[in-house]
């Protein structure tokens, strides 16, 4: 069993677009600059953003935070993005999610200008995505197909078993694996909660690529051996032994499947990374768009 290192290939990624801002700066322009923005103070959202921050930090690029509080209206949310859309000075930004139930969801994220929109969210850029047209990938697909990519996994004709359907990750990533070219030309089934006997599609899966945000859901006897497979599940579980009061814990029980797989990616480590060197790549592609 090889372990798929995300932590180790996203920091070559953010060397990688280090080099690339290094050389835009000594052309004498000026550095990418992404923004996110920030309502309310939840606690996963805070980490999450701290990381997205500290890592624009590190390949060099410009980065700001805006931190709204939670009772936010959504009218001053939208006026927020209009002023992002419309600043020369920044090339993506993001909307942190989730927001405060106030607000619409899908009203912010049609707001965002699309080519700023380095997420990958808006319908625009969802659909050039599903038309294998260029644009900015959504960052947790984009890693993962990364990740298959840069451990020279072969996807062509594999029975890949894609469980979750969300907007974010489950469903791109089925159209992605789907694509023609490799990572891709898989032959994708997409199981979610209304799925009967789920068992029966992973038993027969060659790759495994699972965004439920159950924790240990999936065990050994639901998995062949030598299958491949890509834990994107992030849940915290209580755990007072732990200094925080929690643990991370992904939707596969690692001791239990490692065994019989012939990759795996840890929680955290493996797919948890690569999402935020994508948002960089996508931040960078957005900035060479502008030329
Ligand atoms: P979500 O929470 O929006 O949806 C979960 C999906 O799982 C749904 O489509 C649902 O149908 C399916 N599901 C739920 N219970 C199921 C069951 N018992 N059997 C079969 N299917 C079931 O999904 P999300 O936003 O894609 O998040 C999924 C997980 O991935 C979460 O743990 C989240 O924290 C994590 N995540 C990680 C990253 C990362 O960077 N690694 C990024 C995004 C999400």
């Amino acid at each position: 069993m090889e372990i798929i290192d995300g932590k180790k290939i996203s920091n070559i990624i953010k060397e990688e677009i280090k080099i690339e801002v290094d050389q835009i700066v000594k052309n004498g322009e000026r550095a990418p600059h992404l923004a996110a923005v920030l309502v309310g103070n939840d606690g996963a959202s805070l980490t999450y953003v701290g990381s997205k921050v500290r890592s624009c930090e590190q390949v060099g690029f410009q980065s700001t935070l805006v931190k709204l509080p939670y009772d936010t209206s959504e009218n001053n949310l939208l006026k927020k993005i209009d002023e992002l859309n419309n600043d020369k000075e920044i090339d993506g930004f993001i909307v942190q999610l989730p927001l405060p139930k106030h607000i619409n969801e899908e009203k912010v994220l049609l707001a965002v200008n699309p080519n700023k929109d380095v997420d990958g969210f808006h319908p625009t850029n969802f659909g050039k995505m599903a038309l294998n047209m260029e644009t900015f990938l959504p960052a947790t697909p984009y890693g993962i197909i990364e990740l298959l990519k840069r451990y020279k996994i072969n996807t062509s004709g594999k029975n890949t078993v894609v469980i979750g359907r969300s907007n974010i990750v489950g469903r791109p990533i089925s159209i992605l694996m789907s694509r023609k070219g490799n990572p891709g030309d898989s032959t994708v089934t997409l199981v979610h909660s209304r799925t009967i006997n789920l068992e029966s599609f992973t038993k027969n899966a060659d790759i495994i690529i699972s965004a439920l945000g159950v924790p240990d859901f999936i065990n050994s006897s639901m998995v062949k051996k030598d299958v491949i497979i890509i834990d994107v599940g992030i849940t915290r579980v209580k755990d007072d032994s732990h200094p925080k009061g929690y643990i991370i814990k992904g939707d596969v029980d690692f001791n239990s499947v490692k065994e019989k797989a012939s990759y795996i990616t840890p929680v955290p480590g493996g797919v948890g990374p690569m999402t935020i060197a994508m948002l960089l790549k996508n931040t960078l592609l957005s900035k060479s768009l502008k030329k």
